[in-house]
């Protein structure tokens, strides 16, 4: 499948960039970053996260990048594989094409997940049906998710302000997921 989806041009015409898929997945994975789509420096570099959002989820989470992309520890599935291209206040919303051909039979073989990290409103609306009626209520009501789901913000220098008017959410939320990542 891996193969298939490497080759995949589903959504060729809306891909400014063109396909090339941006993933990272292993049956026995344990951990699951459930990300939006990747930017264009993680396009360039074709590796997930590798860019500044990257480097502060690797933080949150308490994991080195060894670890991070150890694919039979922590599978990256964003819910669109490709980068979408640019619009006008950041990227574009991940394609919906992939979701359900390709994303959703991955998540079916993870057997081995104990953790789901659900980033942004995308991957909320996919992975929690229940989500709070905003992406920061979600976020602000993350004992109710743990111990199989946490959800998160965009780890985006972009929201830095969100992180400032949330002090809670490095106080009382990252100590605790990086416990919960230790412990899986
Ligand atoms: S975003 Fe998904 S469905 Fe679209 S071309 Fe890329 S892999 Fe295929």
């Amino acid at each position: 499948m891996l193969d298939d989806i490497r080759r995949c041009t589903l959504c060729a015409p809306h891909l400014p960039l063109g396909p090339k898929p941006v993933l990272q997945w292993h049956p026995q994975a344990r951990i699951l970053i459930a990300g939006q789509a990747p930017g264009e420096k993680a396009h360039n570099a074709g590796v997930p996260f590798a860019d500044a959002s990257g480097e502060r989820l690797r933080q949150w989470l308490g994991l080195t990048a060894e670890q991070f992309y150890n694919p039979k520890l922590v599978a990256i599935l964003p819910m669109g594989f490709c980068f979408p291209g640019r619009g006008k206040s950041g990227d574009l919303p991940p394609r919906p094409e992939c979701a359900s051909s390709w994303r959703k039979p991955l998540l079916q073989q993870l057997k081995q997940l104990q953790l789901t990290i659900v980033i942004g409103q995308y991957a909320q609306a996919w992975h929690l049906p229940d989500a709070k009626s905003s992406l920061t209520e979600t976020v602000a009501a993350w004992q109710q998710y743990l111990p199989d789901i946490m959800p998160l913000p965009h780890p985006s220098p972009r929201n830095n302000i969100w992180l400032k008017r949330n002090p809670w959410f490095a106080e009382q939320l990252l100590p605790q997921l990086q416990q919960r990542v230790q412990d899986v």
